[in-house]
């Protein structure tokens, strides 16, 4: 599994957002087909068969060259790729041409128009939309997954005003995960919409990355070379010892629930 980030924005602005697409200081970022393209050869070559388009950060259908990506990855011997989407920007009659798409929709408010009003700054008009999107993907056979996100929905409370946030999500937020062994979310490695290639999935604090957790940066070094890399097998071992950098110590996204596939263990292998 690799995950990839497109775009490194979002037609929302939701108040929870782990990412804080909308408010970070970055330019627009898109990975472009240039780029894409040889990182799906890559990630192929290294054995990926599935792919993640958002590690929960970016609306990948902002991003102009979407569609073409995706006729890339239905063409290759990708086998799955999954994203989450708002899906408000989508064009219904164009995804049903993919087999491999598991479109998983966060379906913010459940379909109640002030809890989603409330989360997402949207006004009626784009919860009409979005309603209308998923009444045309059910009726036209679209597979979807549509994700309920309730106001109660935990979140990774990053993108946060202090003024606004209830003082539930406060303490959600503040909260500091106790850590014991190794992370499974560093068997998922990501690569960020700016090419840089990072440790985990870690979606809350992905703008938040100190540079020693940057392997490196796919628009000048292979895949695969960030990918075997010694840095990342040094990093995983450290975590089986019990020892955490000052990021992985402070992070509430650690998990033990993932454990390695065949996959990662032969990639680990080859690690130097
Ligand atoms: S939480 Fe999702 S929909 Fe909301 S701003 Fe962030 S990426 Fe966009
Ligand atoms: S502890 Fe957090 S930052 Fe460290 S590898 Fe796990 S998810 Fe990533």
């Amino acid at each position: 599994m690799l995950a990839i980030e497109l775009i490194n924005r979002c037609n929302f602005d939701c108040f929870f957002c782990g990412a804080r697409l909308n408010k970070i200081d970055q330019p627009r970022e898109t990975i472009p087909n240039s780029i894409f393209y040889p990182i799906i050869d890559d990630a192929i070559h290294l054995g990926v068969s599935r792919l993640k388009l958002t590690p929960s950060t970016g609306e990948i259908f902002l991003d102009n060259e979407i569609y073409e990506k995706l006729d890339y990855i239905e063409k290759s011997k990708i086998e799955k790729v999954e994203f989450h989407t708002n899906f408000s920007l989508v064009n219904i009659d164009k995804l049903l041409r993919y087999k491999k798409l598991h479109i998983f929709i966060s379906h913010y408010g459940c379909g109640n128009y002030e809890t989603f009003s409330y989360m997402t700054q949207q006004n009626r008009a784009m919860f009409d939309r979005i309603e209308d999107n998923i009444a045309e993907a059910k009726r036209k056979g679209l597979h979807i997954l549509v994700d309920p996100r309730p106001l109660s929905y935990d979140f990774n409370y990053d993108n946060t005003d202090d003024k606004t946030l209830p003082d539930t999500y406060k303490t959600k937020r503040d909260r500091i995960v106790m850590k014991n062994g190794l992370c499974g979310m560093l068997w998922l490695p990501r690569i960020l919409s700016n090419g840089d290639f990072v440790y985990c999935t870690c979606s809350g604090k992905a703008r938040d990355l100190p540079s020693y957790m940057i392997l490196g940066n796919v628009f000048s070094t292979s895949l695969e070379k960030l990918y075997l890399s010694a840095k990342r097998k040094e990093m995983i071992l450290e975590h089986k010892g019990g020892k955490y950098n000052d990021y992985c110590l402070k992070c509430n996204s650690f998990s033990k629930k993932i454990t390695p596939t065949i996959f990662c263990l032969r990639n680990f292998s080859k690690m130097k």
